[in-house]
């Protein structure tokens, strides 16, 4: 069976939506997002233009802040710095990545913990590490979601990452882990992958190789879950990390890409804005 991911996503932003108009009439306004674009990386325009639209989706309000490719590290963060002390914006998004030149480090740091709708402040970070409150990272988010959507007992299931970077593999195994699933984390130094991988009742990818996870490597009835977007270089088509062809025979449940993570990405983005807009409101 195919995980939606858009219509998922389609059917949380209506949910969405009706709760921005109840918001609305508690507090006399609407969540509002403010999304930092630096460049034209045609990739991250488009993700932007992703973010944006589906703010109108859901009724917020959304600003669109381009900056040139050279913009300064200190230009960045003076504009950072002051969409922290205005009152009206209740989520700041840096889209990543940023020039050479700058710093990321630097810039997630300097967005108020507050507005960190990404969830990738350390404070945030270390929130969700000691278990405390915190604003989640959207693509873990969203695929906790897509496996909850399965109906699948994740506590004492096999959960297999492939990756373990800071914003996708590291809190994927935080939040399986939270969900009392066994968790083991892959990456590029892994002896045996395949090994590793087919015992996983859940595998998730996030790795950026078109198509590395293949029939092989997945166990009967998994649910595989495919973050990876690559550019497949024969065809110039997206793709994922999972050989969907091959597995989707395979596995009980299975993501597409695209329309599978990403849409849900953007979706989770939305709920953390609204769960910042009410944070503010409450306090
Ligand atoms: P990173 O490049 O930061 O991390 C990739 C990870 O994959 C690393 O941990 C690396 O291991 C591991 N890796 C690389 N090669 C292998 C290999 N041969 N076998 C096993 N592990 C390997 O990528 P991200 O986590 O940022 O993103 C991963 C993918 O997900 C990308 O395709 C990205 O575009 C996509 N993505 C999609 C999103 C969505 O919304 N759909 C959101 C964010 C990302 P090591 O640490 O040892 O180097």
């Amino acid at each position: 069976m195919i995980i939606d991911g858009k219509e998922l996503s389609a059917r949380i932003k209506q949910e969405l939506a009706a709760q921005v108009v109840s918001l609305k009439e508690k507090y006399g306004r609407v969540p509002s997002l403010v999304v930092i674009l630096v460049g034209e990386n045609p990739a991250s325009q488009s993700y932007v233009r992703g973010k944006i639209k589906a703010c109108a989706e859901c009724g917020f309000d959304s600003t669109l802040i381009t900056m040139p490719e050279s913009v300064s590290e200190a230009e960045l963060l003076a504009e950072i710095e002051r969409l922290n002390g205005d009152e009206a914006v209740d989520g700041i998004l840096v889209q990543l990545p940023l020039p050479k030149h700058i710093d990321e480090e630097k810039v997630i740091d300097a967005i108020a913990l507050e507005k960190d709708v990404d969830g990738f402040h350390p404070l945030n970070v270390a929130n969700l590490w000691l278990g405390k409150p915190c604003i989640l990272p959207c693509t873990p988010k969203g695929v906790m979601r897509m496996i909850q959507e399965c109906g699948f007992e994740v506590s004492g299931c096999n959960a297999v990452v492939v990756g373990r970077s800071n914003i996708v593999g590291k809190p994927m195994a935080k939040l399986l882990l939270d969900a009392n699933a066994t968790v083991t984390i892959a990456h590029s130094r892994t002896k045996n992958l395949a090994e590793v991988t087919s015992k996983a009742d859940i595998l998730i990818a996030a790795v950026g190789r078109p198509r590395m996870i293949t029939a092989e490597m997945v166990k009967e009835g998994a649910i595989v879950i495919d973050v990876g977007v690559n550019r497949d270089a024969a065809t110039g088509k997206l793709c994922g990390d999972v050989d969907f062809e091959a597995v989707k025979d395979k596995a009980a449940h299975i993501t597409q890409v695209p329309g599978g993570v990403g849409p849900m990405t953007i979706t989770m983005l939305m709920g953390n804005t609204i769960e910042c807009f009410e944070r503010k409101m409450n306090k």
